[in-house]
């Protein structure tokens, strides 16, 4: 299959897509229809000489987004068009041609994950309608950690919890885990051994990969277990909702809102969820912004720690996402505190790596564990991941 794919990712009000060629060198149109079903609606995006539009789109709703996406597609006819999708539960272990009963069974799962699956749903159907009789498959972001093994998937819970409400950890990011892991191990001597990733955005979570297998990662349930986020807090004692509800009277709705939306950089900053700020700021004395980056450092460094027990060998630790590709200084705190790793990154090295750069920071001649940086594509795993499930059905 020699045609581009078109890769959708659908939120409630916004379609990002990306048209992705065969040839991984090809230039990519891209770009995102946003505040769909407002006034203000829009699409931007670039075209393949690398220029910017700006289309407005007043009171679109996702089929009339998908309409002009289509054309700015420069007469480029998609084979097969790739959803990325958040939640596959237990039922996808992999990517799935998308047909009444894979779109049931995305249905069924939506509790899992209420903001996203039945958003994804609604960019099916458009996308169907737009589209019709071009092969559609979804790309679920669990998919990846479905080889995790029970003694990482369980939380120690009542058994009837896991059997009749599927109450486990299902771990997110799976596309960006899978595609920097795989191209560490193309890049590297090591081959496919045993891998830390670490995806900072601004969501973040690491993983713990063996042979190209998903052994263990920090989020769980829903995205907002693990390491501190922009706006999320990651781990906090269990105990806190009911802490909360009790001493403060707060719902369950505002428990919530602020532990996804008002907590992590932002919270402990209380300026910004941006990194780049924090660091700014960090740097220039502000108490808070210095905290917060501290606390964000300490918290990947324990996770990466923790997340080695599960795996028999070490070779290296990535780091990816718009953090973790371009924060010298975040790598070099991380690294720092796990002195008896024994990583050996030269910082001139860190230092230079920003900007879409891929490479590894070690010191020449180091044989301990590496240090990489990949530059994510989930697109292009999308992309991938589609082709061939189009193919082998
Ligand atoms: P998303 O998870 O939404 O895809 P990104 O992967 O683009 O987000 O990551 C966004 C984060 O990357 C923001 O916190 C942003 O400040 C941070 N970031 C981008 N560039 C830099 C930089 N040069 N230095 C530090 N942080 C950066």
């Amino acid at each position: 299959m020699n045609a581009p794919v078109l890769v959708i990712n659908c939120g409630s009000s916004s379609i990002k897509y990306a048209l992705i060629d065969s040839d991984p060198q090809a230039p990519r149109l891209a770009g995102l229809a946003e505040r769909l079903g407002s006034r203000d609606a829009r699409l931007k995006g670039k075209n393949s000489a690398g220029e910017s539009f700006t289309q407005p789109l007043p009171n679109a709703d996702h089929a009339e987004a998908l309409i002009a996406i289509l054309k700015r597609l420069e007469n480029r006819v998609p084979a097969a068009i790739g959803h990325r999708i958040v939640h596959g539960g237990e039922h996808f272990t992999q990517a799935a041609l998308i047909d009444d009963s894979v779109i049931a069974t995305i249905e069924s799962i939506a509790a899992l994950a209420p903001l996203h699956n039945p958003a994804h749903l609604a960019g099916i159907a458009a996308t169907q309608k737009v589209f019709p009789g071009l092969p559609q498959v979804a790309v679920f972001d669990t998919a990846f950690h479905q080889t995790l093994p029970p003694r990482a998937y369980r939380y120690a819970l009542p058994e009837a919890l896991y059997t009749e409400h599927r109450i486990r950890r299902y771990g997110f990011h799976g596309t960006s885990h899978a595609y920097v892991s795989k191209r560490a191990g193309e890049l590297s001597q090591r081959g496919n051994g045993g891998w830390l990733t670490a995806h900072l955005g601004n969501g973040c979570s690491t993983s713990a990969i063996w042979n190209n297998q998903s052994q263990d990662t920090s989020m769980g349930l829903t995205p907002l277990e693990g390491l501190v986020m922009g706006t999320r807090s990651g781990d906090v004692d269990p105990g806190l909702h009911a802490h909360l509800h009790r001493q403060l009277g707060w719902s369950l709705d505002e428990i919530d809102d602020v532990l996804n939306k008002q907590s992590g950089l932002l919270g402990l900053s209380g300026l910004t969820n941006d990194m780049r700020e924090v660091e700014e700021q960090a740097l220039s004395g502000h108490k808070g912004s210095k905290l917060a980056l501290d606390v964000f450092c300490y918290r990947i460094a324990k996770s990466l720690a923790a997340l080695s027990c599960a795996l028999p060998t070490l070779d290296g630790v990535i780091f990816t996402g718009g953090i973790g590709e371009n924060s010298p200084i975040v790598r070099r705190e991380v690294i720092a505190l796990l002195p008896h790793f024994g990583f050996n990154m030269d910082e001139a090295a860190n230092e230079a790596t920003i900007r879409g750069k891929e490479g590894k920071l070690d010191h020449t001649g180091h044989s301990g564990p590496e240090v990489w940086v990949i530059p994510t594509d989930e697109e292009g795993r999308i992309a991938m991941e589609t082709r061939h499930c189009v193919e082998t059905h």
